[in-house]
C-alpha cells in the first residue's frame, strides 16, 4: 500500500522523561536527514542503528536539540514502513520544536492511532492485536498489562482464527453436500455440523467465561465504601490509596461526574467511586442523600461496609446490610484496638456468606487480610493464570455474544431437521461475526473509529 510519511511525539510508555519524535514513511529517512546533524548522514547508515547528533533549524542550521535517532528500515518495524525516532533530550519544549522542525520538511503529522493503524494496514498485526495496543496504553495494573500483552501478541486472535477454521471446514462439507447430495450420506453431515458447532459455542463459551474478569481488569472493579459516620472509612480508603499507591487518577478523554481513584489490590484495580463524598463530608449518606447513596451502592461492584468494632450494631448498620442485600461485599469491622462492643457472630449472619474481616487502620492491622479476601473475591478461587485467553474489549465481548447466538441457532436448525442450507447462513454468520474481531470482515467506518481512540503518536 502506498502511505504518506506520518511524524508525531511518541513518549515511551511508563518514561514521562523521555520524549520521542516518531517519523514514519517512506520518506522518514530523507526528510530527517535534511535536519540532523551527525557523524554520517542518515542515508549511509545501517538500518537497526542509533545515531548522537543534533537536530537544526532548516535555513538557519541552528541547534534545536541534541538527540540519538534510532534508524529502521522497512519491513522490519512496527509499521512495515522506514520509520525513523528521534530521542529527545530537552524535554517537551524542545521535543515540540523538533517535531515542528519535521513537519518542515514536508512530512504530515500523524492522527490519533495512525501509527498502529499503518501497522494493522500493512498486515504487521490485525484488528483484535491494534486494539490490545489501546489497552496496554491504559493499562492500570500489571495483570491488565499482560491481559492487553496477550491481546498484542495474539493469544485471542489464534483462538478465534481456529475457531473460523473449524467453521470453515464445516462450510466446505456442506457445499460438497449440495453440489453432490448423493455423495455424503445427510445424516453424516448432520452429525458432522452439530459436533463442530457445539466445539465452536463451547470455545467461544470459554472465552466469553473470562469475559468478566478481563473488562474487570481493564476498567477496574468499581468498588464503594459504606458506613455510618466515624466508622473509619476516610482511614480506610486513605490505607488502601498509601499502602497500595493510587495508580491512575484521570483518565485520559473521559469526563465522568464522580471523582474516581485507583488503588491495585494485588493486582486487582479497584475504582473507588464517590471518594470525594468520603473526603469532604465525612458521610457520604449525610451529603448526597440516602437516595443517591443507594444508588451509587447499587451501580458499585464491590461494597466495602465499615462496622465499628467498639461499638454495638445499630439500626443504621442493619439498613446498611439491607441496601447491600445480594451483592458482592466485604464487611470491615474496624478498630479493633478499641474493646469489643460488636456482636461479631451477628455481623456473621447479616454477611451471610461473605467475606468479614476485622482491621484496625490505626495500628495498620488487618490489611493483609482485607487484601486477601478482595482478590479471592475476583479470582474466585481461579487459579490467576497467565495463559487463559481473556477477552476484556467490550467490542470483542459484544461479537462473542453475537456468535454465540448465531451458533445456538444454528444447533437449533439442526434439531429442527432444517434444510442444511439454513444452517450453513447461521454458520457463514458466526464466521464472520468472529472476523469482525481480528478486523478480517469489519468495514473502513469501523476502523477509522477505532483507530481515533489512540493516544496520539502511538
Ligand atoms: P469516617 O467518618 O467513617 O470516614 O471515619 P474516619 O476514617 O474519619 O475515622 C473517624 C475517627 O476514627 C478518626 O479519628 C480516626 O482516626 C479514627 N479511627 C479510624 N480507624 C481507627 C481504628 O482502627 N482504631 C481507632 N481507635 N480509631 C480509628
Ligand atoms: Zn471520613
Amino acid at each position: 500500500m502506498e502511505f504518506d510519511t506520518i511524524a508525531a511525539i511518541s513518549t515511551a510508555m511508563g518514561e514521562g522523561a523521555i520524549a520521542i519524535v516518531r517519523v514514519s514513511g517512506d520518506d522518514a529517512i530523507a526528510a530527517v536527514d535534511k535536519i540532523y546533524k551527525g557523524r554520517k548522514t542518515l542515508l549511509e547508515v545501517e538500518s537497526h542503528t542509533i545515531h548522537y547528533g543534533y537536530i537544526t533549524e532548516k535555513g538557519t542550521g541552528q541547534v534545536i536539540d541534541e538527540v540519538m535517532v534510532s534508524l529502521l528500515k522497512a519491513p522490519r518495524t512496527f509499521t512495515r514502513e522506514d520509520i525513523v525516532e528521534i530521542n529527545c533530550h530537552g524535554g517537551l519544549v524542545s521535543v515540540n520544536r523538533v517535531l515542528q522542525e519535521v513537519l518542515r520538511t514536508g512530512v504530515r503529522l500523524a492522527e490519533p492511532g495512525e501509527f498502529t493503524k499503518r501497522a494493522f494496514l500493512n498486515g504487521r498485526i490485525d484488528l483484535s492485536q491494534a486494539e490490545g495496543v489501546i489497552d496496554l496504553i491504559r493499562a492500570k495494573t500489571d495483570k491488565a498489562m499482560n491481559v492487553a500483552i496477550g491481546q498484542v501478541e495474539g493469544r485471542l486472535s489464534k483462538k478465534v482464527q481456529k475457531l473460523r477454521q473449524a467453521l470453515l471446514e464445516t462450510v466446505a462439507h456442506v457445499e460438497v453436500n449440495i453440489d453432490y447430495p448423493e455423495y455424503d450420506a445427510e445424516e453424516m453431515t448432520n452429525n458432522l455440523l452439530r459436533e463442530k458447532a457445539q466445539y465452536v459455542k463451547g470455545e467461544i463459551e470459554k472465552i466469553l467465561n473470562t469475559a468478566q474478569q478481563g473488562k474487570i481488569l481493564r476498567e477496574g472493579l468499581s468498588t464503594v465504601i459504606i458506613g455510618r459516620p466515624n466508622v473509619g472509612k476516610s482511614s480506610l480508603l486513605n490505607s488502601l490509596v498509601h499502602e497500595m499507591k493510587a495508580i491512575v487518577t484521570d483518565i485520559p478523554g473521559t469526563t465522568r461526574d464522580v471523582i474516581e481513584e485507583y488503588v491495585n489490590v494485588r493486582g486487582v484495580p479497584l475504582r473507588l467511586l464517590d471518594t470525594a463524598g468520603i473526603r469532604e463530608t465525612e458521610d457520604i449518606v449525610e451529603k448526597i442523600g440516602v437516595e443517591r447513596s443507594r444508588k451509587v451502592v447499587k451501580e458499585a461492584e464491590l461494597v466495602l461496609l465499615v462496622l465499628n468494632y467498639g461499638e454495638q450494631l445499630s439500626v443504621e448498620d442493619e439498613n446498611l446490610f439491607k441496601i447491600i442485600e445480594g451483592m458482592d461485599a466485604i464487611i470491615i469491622v474496624n478498630k479493633t484496638d478499641i474493646p469489643q462492643k460488636i456482636d461479631l457472630e451477628k455481623v456473621k449472619q447479616l454477611a451471610k456468606s461473605r467475606p468479614v474481616v476485622t482491621t484496625s487502620l490505626v495500628e495498620d492491622q488487618g490489611i493483609d487480610d482485607l487484601e486477601e479476601a478482595i482478590a479471592t473475591l475476583f479470582f474466585q478461587g481461579n487459579i490467576e493464570s497467565g495463559d487463559l485467553t481473556y477477552v476484556s474489549n467490550s467490542r470483542h465481548i459484544a461479537l462473542l455474544h453475537q456468535a454465540k447466538g448465531t451458533i445456538e441457532d444454528a444447533l437449533q436448525a439442526l434439531e429442527m431437521d432444517v434444510p442444511i442450507d439454513m444452517v450453513q447462513i447461521d454458520i457463514t454468520r458466526t464466521w464472520e461475526l468472529l472476523g469482525e474481531i481480528i478486523g478480517d470482515t469489519v468495514s473502513e467506518s469501523l476502523i477509522d473509529q477505532l483507530f481515533s481512540q489512540f493516544c496520539l503518536g502511538k
